[in-house]
């Protein structure tokens, strides 16, 4: 028999890019690469890692060596393929391997909880909890809250149903089962699929053609880009590509925004298949979470909704993943581990030799080049569903009408027909809060944050100004501290602004507003859709969660505030993005069988990019602005990666980035640009500034990022400021 490797190699969740050596915990078995130990760590404590691999030495000395103190798992948590992946999303993104694990894992396994576990808690009144009267418990409300919910839950509730009770739900648990009134039990959810309850429509040919062509892929690697128009049925082609290969006993994994994990969208899911379908949405509760995970895992849930991190999910039987609205900023992690879940999807598929799809109505540039140059198939879905017609799009020239609380004339115009009809209108303004300025008009004094290079934005129904990059919040001031005499007032539009403006000139209409701040109540976001599609809203104005995905068939008519937003804002991707978000809003109008209108204010009506969406005509503006980035040599024709420093000290993080830049010395086919000031220099009292690098190839660009970051890492500099890397930055700032 051959002796076990005396060493395990340990990944642990801490920013160091090393693993850690230690001892076997006994001569005869090693524990497994991919299974979590406990391993002491400084003087006292233990922490939760997980063998990257074994060693038959150490370059350390035996007795600098300690020992394992136990093995959680006898077998590894992941898959070879999937273990693999996580590796390789360690070296794409040079993050610590300990903090990419840390991410893909629930948290109570990164707590070293057993991976085991059926289903989830549930709690219910037993015998005793049924006799009594709710009004013992008038001196503790979350008790007799959660005591009342659950006499009228006679199946019990579910830690997800309970936290919407109480925020001092768990407490409240505890303290009836002290009382003897109540009992937990672990249910397997995932058991007992319901039946479908909707079937499949016939497909038309275009979304025929392309689940056909998805499942001629079964078990083969293929990235597909589904360009398809807001409506034009790209989710049913997600439905029927799946339906296959559950039929042939697979798993799906299907990905969505940070906000478009809709309960619409899940009720689609569900009527669809009689399949177990795990959700993971941010409202879980750890343990619902785990046992998700593990339920995704042993191949008892066929199908997994989720958000950015979902992408880490172990199958039993992967065989297709989609990527829904794939052009979407939140698959970006933009903080800590940097990962892109769409590029990782792919990456994914490649390994596990299975297809994925990559849907949306306006894709994003990096992967219409993809398509273009025959790296992905494309599949399209030129025309809507149900007969409707592309909505006809016009332009209000802002240099011709005068505007009154961010609303011209044409415009008011438009919204009082739209009433009348006793249609839906929808108003798009991408800025939350009153107004984004509070000045003074005699001197021009502006309320800044204190901590960061922003103006305060003005929220009225709060009376507050409020920073929106730090959160730092101030009362207003009625004399301006400047020149004493002036009484600053909001200066632009937000979207409260735009409900006040509404609500003036349309004293009876009921208005929805959907934004981070109305939003912010559990369930309120979900009642706010609600309303809206049930007809309980006349018109709806919200920020850019208003195009995320949303079906809202009564709206005919969209105004969008300012379609200029962010046009001139020195970020290169600014004209994609503002094409993207129009396009999306333009989408919610006239999905049914009424046609829609889209009217754009805007400073700059000879733009091509207002031309381009008149038209409808994606493919042609997206022509325009990859032919612009290759010419300025930005991505998708070059790859960037950006170096980030920040420091509460004036002048120590472009310091830092010099110091980097130095220590760069010229590398082969890489290109390292100056340091600078991040375009907001301060930001939470942190000074920031930014060195880009960029290659034609990524080849030596990895190589390069592999050296320079260890070597920054192993500088004393880098312990004077707070540093990290992003690769493929979305946004350079
Ligand atoms: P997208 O995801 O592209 O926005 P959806 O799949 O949500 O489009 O489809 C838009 C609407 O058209 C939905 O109400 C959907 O039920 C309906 N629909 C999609 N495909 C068909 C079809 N083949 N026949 C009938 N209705 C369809
Ligand atoms: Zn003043
Ligand atoms: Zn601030």
């Amino acid at each position: 028999m051959r002796a076990a490797p005396r060493i395990v190699q340990v990944a642990l969740p801490c920013p160091l890019h090393t693993l850690f050596d230690y001892l076997s915990p006994d001569s005869a078995s090693a524990p497994p690469v991919g299974a979590r130990v406990r391993v002491p760590f400084g003087a006292r404590k233990t922490l939760v890692g997980v063998v990257a691999s074994q060693a038959a030495a150490s370059a350390l000395p035996p007795q600098r060596l300690k020992r394992v103190v136990a093995t959680l798992d006898q077998d590894p948590l992941w898959s070879a393929t999937l273990f693999d992946l996580l590796c390789w999303a360690a070296d794409y993104y040079h993050h610590p391997l300990g903090e990419v694990l840390a991410t893909a894992l629930p948290a109570w396994l990164r707590q070293g909880r057993p991976a085991r576990l059926s289903g989830f808690a549930f709690w219910a009144l037993n015998a005793t909890g049924q006799g009594n009267d709710p009004a013992v418990l008038v001196r503790a409300p979350a008790q007799r809250r959660v005591f009342t919910a659950l006499r009228a839950a006679p199946d019990g509730l579910s830690e997800t149903d309970l936290q919407a009770i109480s925020p001092n739900w768990r407490a409240a648990l505890r303290a009836l089962q002290r009382r003897g009134w109540i009992v937990k039990e672990e249910r397997d959810v995932f058991a007992q699929p319901s039946p479908v309850s909707r079937p499949a429509p016939p497909l038309t040919p275009a979304q025929a053609a392309a689940v056909s062509a998805i499942g001629a892929h079964a078990n083969k690697y293929q990235g597909f880009l589904l360009h398809g128009v807001t409506g034009s049925g790209k989710t049913e082609v997600y439905l029927a590509a799946i339906d296959a290969v559950l039929a042939r006993g697979g798993q799906a994994l299907v990905l969505v925004p940070e906000i478009g994990l809709t309960p619409q969208l899940v009720e689609r899911f569900r009527e669809r298949f009689a399949v177990s379908i795990a959700v993971l949405h941010s409202g879980l509760t750890d343990g619902e979470r785990l046992a998700a995970w593990l339920a995704a895992r042993d191949g008892r849930a066929a199908v997994v909704l989720g958000t950015r991190s979902a992408v880490f999910t172990p199958f039993k039987r992967l065989g297709l993943m989609v990527v829904d609205e794939e052009h979407d900023g939140s698959y970006k992690q933009q903080e800590g581990f940097r990962y892109s879940a769409r590029d990782v999807a792919v990456m994914r598929a490649a390994r596990e030799s299975i297809p994925v799809v990559l849907g949306s109505a306006t894709p994003s540039l990096e992967s219409l080049k993809n398509a273009r140059d025959g790296a992905y198939q494309l599949l399209e879905l030129p025309d809507r569903t149900g007969g409707a017609g592309m909505p006809d799009v016009a332009l209000i020239d802002l240099r011709q009408h005068a505007v009154d609380d961010g609303l011209t004339h044409p415009l008011r115009m438009a919204i009082a027909d739209c009433l009348a009809r006793g249609e839906q209108s929808l108003l798009f303004l991408n800025r939350r809060g009153f107004a984004p300025a509070w000045m003074c008009h005699d001197c021009g004094w502006v309320a800044n944050c204190e901590r960061c290079d922003a103006r305060l934005t003005y929220h009225q129904r709060r009376k507050l100004l409020i920073c929106h990059h730090c959160g730092h919040e101030e009362p207003t001031v009625t004399t301006c501290p400047q020149c004493a005499d002036g009484a600053p007032k909001a200066l632009g539009e937000g979207t409260e602004r735009i409900e006040q403006a509404i609500a003036r000139l349309f004293p009876k209409v009921r208005i929805a507003r959907l934004d981070r701040d109305a939003t912010r109540a559990k369930g309120a976001l979900e009642e706010t859709l609600r309303r809206v599609r049930a007809g309980e809203a006349d018109i709806l104005i919200g920020t850019q969660m208003l195009s995320k995905g949303h079906d809202f068939p009564n709206v005919t008519l969209v105004g969008v505030i300012n379609a200029d937003q962010g046009l001139y804002s020195g970020d290169f991707r600014a004209e994609e993005k503002l094409m993207q978000q129009i396009l999306q809003v333009a989408g919610r109008a006239g999905r049914a069988d009424k046609l829609g209108r889209v009217l754009l204010q805007t400073w700059h009506p000879d733009h091509p990019l207002f031309a381009a969406l008149r038209r409808h005509d994606f493919n042609g503006f997206a022509d325009y602005l990859l032919s612009e980035r290759s010419s300025a040599s930005y991505p998708p024709y070059v790859h960037l990666a950006l170096l980030r420093a920040e420091s509460p000290r004036a002048g120590a993080a472009v310091a830092f980035l010099a110091h980097a830049h130095r220590l760069a010395a010229s590398p082969a086919g890489v290109e390292l640009m100056d340091p600078v000031p991040a375009p907001m220099e301060r930001r939470q009292g942190r000074w920031r500034a930014q060195l880009l690098v960029q290659a034609e190839h990524r080849k030596p660009l990895h190589a390069f990022l592999d050296r320079w970051v260890q070597a920054l890492a192993a500088s004393k500099e880098a312990k004077r400021v707070r540093w990290s890397l992003d690769v493929d930055p979305i946004d350079l700032y």
